[in-house]
């Protein structure tokens, strides 16, 4: 479908700033002109008409951190700290999760990140074959980091995910998906482990990657006060 979309601000990102009653051209999934409203709408007749008049017109945003499986788990236990949450009551919780309720969540967040105007998302959460994040980002139409999240008490499981996953969705659905390699959390995954993971995430790299679209990582990294605390009763460092 070839459309205009006019009338509105347009957020170039680029030296052009930004334009007052602006206009982008799209052509199939390419965004082929960029320019103010009555030059673009005399330039292309006959494209599908969108008027965007007192909206802004921006690149799709970017949600760096997510769980988007965990759509479903909204408002459960909210409020404790975030060891509590965790241990008490997100992981029990999680443990009877299938692969289809994890693709279920997955769907909803995708559709709500479209309506809320994020194209692309970075998520980490457990990977299963038969159901998982990719399939829901893939049929949305968003761009996606999917990770596998690792612990130290499952490292055999882990390593196996993380291959799996890479060998069918790095570069998949067009090339909008990406794997990433997860350790959750500095006091999650010792020392030793996150060594370990920096070596398949090099493997994985050299099988499955290209320069462009690397095998990234994810972590959490200083989420509370106490995490040096917290470290140091993990692994005595
Ligand atoms: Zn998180």
């Amino acid at each position: 479908m070839d459309f205009v979309i006019f009338g509105g601000s347009v957020v170039t990102m680029s030296e052009r700033g930004i334009i007052r009653d602006g206009a982008v051209v799209v052509e199939g999934d390419t965004i082929i002109d960029v320019g103010r409203s009555d030059e673009i709408r005399r330039k292309y007749p006959r494209y599908e008409k969108i008027d965007a008049g007192g909206k802004v017109i921006m690149p799709g945003l970017i949600n760096a951190h997510q769980h988007a499986a965990m759509s479903l788990l909204r408002g459960y236990a909210d409020d404790y700290p975030l060891k509590e949450w965790l241990e008490e009551w997100v992981w029990p919780l999680e443990r009877h999760m299938t692969g289809y309720d994890i693709y279920v969540g997955a769907l909803l967040t995708a559709v709500e990140s479209v309506i809320g105007g994020t194209t692309t998302i970075n998520t980490m959460y457990h990977y299963m074959e038969d159901h998982n994040e990719a399939m829901a980002i893939a049929e949305v139409g968003l761009r996606g980091v999917v990770g596998h999240v690792c612990f130290s008490w499952r490292k055999e499981q882990d390593i196996k995910a993380l291959e799996d996953s890479a060998r069918r969705w790095h570069r998949g659905a067009d090339g909008r998906i990406r794997v990433s390699v997860d350790p959750h959390a500095p006091y999650t995954v010792d020392p030793e482990y996150m060594r370990e993971l920096r070596a398949v995430t090099r493997e994985l790299n050299e099988k499955y990657a290209s320069a462009e679209a690397p095998v990234i990582w994810h972590i959490h990294l200083a989420e509370t006060s106490d995490e040096a605390q917290k470290i140091r009763e993990s692994f005595g460092i």
